[in-house]
């Protein structure tokens, strides 16, 4: 195409009259995506988002995740809210006493494998604007091997199919910003290229900036032609395990226990859930930024599972798991039942074995794989029971794979 040969323009491909090299095919690709942006129909306005109530939303979250009330509540009030920042944002919305309405990006505490990122999920699909998840251990500081922050905004963009008015309006949800957390509480001279670099990078995401965004990610590289998106109205939420924050909290819970609650004789919360009393403070001397801390107004937590709480995640959620195995089933004509002893046994392995709510579907997996590879050639079979002992049984035969995943 550019009548350069092929020892100048490296590796060809051939089309039927004639062919193309790397460049000019980046050129092409790059020429059609801009024609792509430019021909694309208006964003919706504001106007048309169909607002939920934030009982609504939550209604919604509770069919998917079990239990977390708190956190369900704050992320419910905080999407609504950013929901109508967008509709009063035009002029002949804006309140009367023309208040401005800060959004609150939102920062979600719990131990990993408590729903945090089911929680994002599930929200995501009752919104009608843009949303993405993305992982900030994937980030680093401009110039180091990893992604730039920009990719953040990528992301968003792709989701809104590249429509910069809607992805300007969407929800970011940052996951694992524990990772990107100091080492030491101390800020250091030199920079930590993982650690506070990206901190400092994401803030102008964060406050409300036009950043420069690779509409295809990677690095910016000059060929690229970078897309212009405000961030001013892009909701971030963000979630952490924050491993090891509780001595934080501990500490300073034991500091205002001696202060003030001692002589009222209140226990002191050793044997509590100590994330549920997690302050920005905690966050900072975890080693996130102030700056960083500021610009996440709220703070939720989610509690650890219990027993009760892995048994309810079994059964109860629209697609639990235990649903999805019948329905499976039940496409070949056979009815699938569970004795309560059985799905109680999957339980106690879920704790015997330290998995958690993630643990739960393998063992159902290791459970079920012998059945589900024999029924379909048992043409007579219309109804298969899962007893304590075919799960003990299974489970005890697959210990060690299980153990350590
Ligand atoms: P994390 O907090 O590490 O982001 P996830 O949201 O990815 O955890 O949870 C892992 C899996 O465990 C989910 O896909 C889901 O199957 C299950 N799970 C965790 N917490 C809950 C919950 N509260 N309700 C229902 N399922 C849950």
């Amino acid at each position: 195409m550019c009548g350069n040969t092929e020892k100048e323009a490296g590796p060809l491909l051939q089309g039927v009259h004639g062919f193309i090299c790397y460049s000019c095919s980046q050129r092409a690709h790059d020429l059609f995506e801009m024609l792509r942006q430019e021909n694309q129909p208006p964003a919706p306005s504001p106007d048309t988002l169909q607002i939920k109530t934030p009982q609504e939303i939550k209604a919604h979250l509770d069919d998917y995740v079990i239990g977390q009330d708190t956190a369900k509540r704050v992320l419910s009030v905080a999407v609504y809210n950013h929901y109508k920042r967008l509709l009063y944002q035009s002029d002949e919305k804006r309140t009367a006493d023309d208040v401005e309405i800060e959004k609150s990006n939102i920062v979600i505490v719990g131990e990993t494998g408590t729903g945090k990122t089911l929680l994002a999920r599930t929200i995501s699909k009752i919104l009608n604007v843009p949303f993405c998840i993305v992982d900030a251990t994937t980030l680093t500081e401009a110039g180091y091997v990893g992604e730039d922050v920009e990719n953040i905004l990528t992301r968003l963009l792709q989701a809104a199919d590249y429509n910069v008015e809607a992805a300007e309006r969407g929800i970011v949800f940052i996951d694992e910003i524990d990772k990107i957390a100091r080492k030491s509480d101390n800020p250091s001279i030199t920079r930590d290229v993982s650690g506070e670099g990206v901190q400092q990078a994401m803030l102008k995401l964060l406050e409300g900036a036009v950043v420069n965004v690779p509409p295809e990610g990677g690095r910016k590289h000059p060929e690229q032609k970078m897309i212009a998106v405000n961030t001013q109205n892009i909701l971030f939420i963000s979630g952490g395990a924050f491993d090891g924050i509780e001595r934080h909290i501990a500490a300073r819970l034991k500091a205002h226990v001696i202060g003030f609650k001692e002589a009222t004789g209140r226990s002191n919360k050793k044997d509590d859930n100590l994330l549920k009393y997690v302050q920005p403070q905690d966050l900072k001397r975890f080693g996130l930024i102030p700056e960083l801390v500021g610009r996440f107004p709220v703070l939720a937590s989610l509690n650890p599972l219990d027993r009760e709480a892995l048994q309810r995640i079994l059964n109860e959620p629209k697609n639990a798991i235990t649903k999805q195995y019948k329905a499976l089933f039940a496409m070949d004509g056979v009815e699938l039942t569970y004795d309560k002893a059985a799905l109680e046994m999957v339980v106690d392995k879920a704790i015997e074995f330290k998995l958690g709510a993630r643990g739960l579907r393998s063992l159902m997996e290791t459970v079920m794989t012998d059945i589900m590879f024999d029924l379909p050639s048992k043409k007579d079979t219309t109804k298969v029971r899962i007893t304590a002992k075919m799960v003990e049984e299974k489970i005890d035969k697959n210990k060690d794979t299980l153990s350590m995943s």
